[in-house]
């Protein structure tokens, strides 16, 4: 029987280019579910075309009218559901085959309202490929409980490196993993010379191409800081074994230290193809996927420290994750909302990240004695409101 694939986030860049790698690689199984906002219609119906998708799953029922038209002039009638939950339908309505043989989930949503359609994969029985990190970062406790062995596979360049890197390695054998970052658009800046940063600079990374969100944390470092946090979930590890280190060429997708002195690392050109389709085709290897390195050009690759006290970003993410609970949930959801303001004008680039300190640092951050979905959404909704009048004070 055909594989088939939800694919949660489609007219993002993630999703785009899941669309590419699945008509590329037929063997990975069929499309048969997309969902996103349904803010860019013309796209999301020329993908339930290319793709023969049977549903099409919107959040935001004020696009309903412009998707259904858009599905209709392509003569198209897939099943449409609408609203809040219909991302977290489909999310859950496919099954899984306990040996990597059931069907897919690929959750590229973007913010930590992928968390539902995450657990509700996981509770499917479904592979998970998983984009939406925010899920993870704010809900970790509860995404690893409701993964099965094998269940959860990360689409991120670092963490796919890594977990490539990991085959055949023993967990004692692990000193430490090793997550790269290209520094983004201000490597090499002090944090004086930030101030000014503005958001069409913040959108201008040298080496990725991806949605805005991501890639406004990707200039600030809360990107990175929220994947070593994805990484100790992930595999498993105390946060101080996860380390970072400047690589701006982007080839080195991440590496593993082993406890007796050797370095594994992964590489390829930087495209997220590579990660799309790796998690995908897990553990089957698909021929071509990415263009090879070629050690017939000379290169250089560089691998710099992180300067700390530019990028803040990091620091305050280990000492929130340290504190468990819903800290780090606080800290994605209060960035949220200071990247909205940035792009808006209402605050500046270094305001982004002295707001997540600022957030933090308050004793009315919620301490939920037990830790669930709802108190997590709970949490972040109060760390949004506190993000917004820190905001609207500092104006
Ligand atoms: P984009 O902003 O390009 O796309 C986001 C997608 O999610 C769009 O399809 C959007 O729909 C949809 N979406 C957003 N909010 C909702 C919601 N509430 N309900 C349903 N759908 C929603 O983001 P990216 O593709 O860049 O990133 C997606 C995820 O993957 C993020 O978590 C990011 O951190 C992660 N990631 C991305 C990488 C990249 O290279 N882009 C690399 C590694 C990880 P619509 O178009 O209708 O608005
Ligand atoms: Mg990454």
């Amino acid at each position: 029987m055909t594989r088939r694939i939800a694919l949660l986030g489609a007219t993002g860049s993630i999703g785009t280019q899941a669309v590419e790698v699945v008509a590329r690689y037929p063997q990975l199984g069929q499309i048969v579910s997309l969902a996103a906002t349904g803010s860019r219609p013309q796209l999301l119906a020329q993908q339930a075309e290319s793709t023969g998708a049977s549903t099409v799953a919107i959040s935001d029922s004020a696009n309903a009218d412009a998707v259904r038209t858009q599905l209709r002039a392509r003569g198209l009638n897939p099943r449409l559901l609408v609203g809040p939950d219909a991302v977290e339908t489909v999310a859950g309505e496919l099954s899984g085959g306990g040996d990597g043989s059931g069907d897919v989930v690929l959750n590229a949503v973007t913010g930590s309202v992928g968390l539902r359609p995450t657990l509700a994969a996981l509770a499917s029985g479904a592979r998970l490929a998983l984009a939406n990190k925010e899920s993870l970062v704010a809900g970790g406790e509860l995404v690893t409980a409701a993964a099965g062995p094998g269940q959860l596979l990360p689409v991120d360049s670092e963490h796919t490196a890594i977990a490539q890197c990991l085959a055949g390695v023993r967990p004692e054998a692990i000193d430490a993993l090793v997550v790269t970052a290209s520094g983004g658009p201000f490597r090499g800046r002090s944090r004086a010379e930030l101030g000014e940063v503005t958001p069409a600079q913040a959108l201008n990374h040298p080496t990725w191409n991806m949605g805005r969100v991501i890639t406004t944390n990707s200039a600030t470092m809360v990107n990175k800081a929220l994947e070593v946090i994805e990484a100790a979930w992930l595999f498993n590890l105390p946060l101080e074994r996860v380390e970072v280190v400047v690589h701006p060429q982007s080839i080195v997708h991440s590496m593993v230290r082993l406890v007796d002195g050797a370095t594994i690392a992964e590489l390829s050109p930087p495209d997220m193809r590579h990660a799309i389709g790796w998690a995908l085709a897990y553990p089957e290897k698909l021929p071509g996927l990415s263009r090879p390195s070629d050690f017939t050009q000379a290169q250089s690759w560089d691998f710099l420290p992180l300067d700390e006290d530019a990028f803040p970003a990091i620091r305050i993410a280990r000492a929130a994750h340290a504190r468990g609970g819903v800290a780090m949930a606080c800290y994605n959801a209060a960035n949220e909302e200071a990247v909205d303001a940035f792009h808006e004008g209402r605050l500046s680039f270094t305001g982004i990240v002295d707001l997540l300190a600022d957030v933090l640092a308050d004793p009315a951050l919620p301490q939920p004695a037990t830790l669930t979905v709802d108190a997590i959404a709970a949490a972040e909704a109060w760390a949004r409101s506190r993000a917004r009048e820190l905001i609207g004070a500092a104006q």
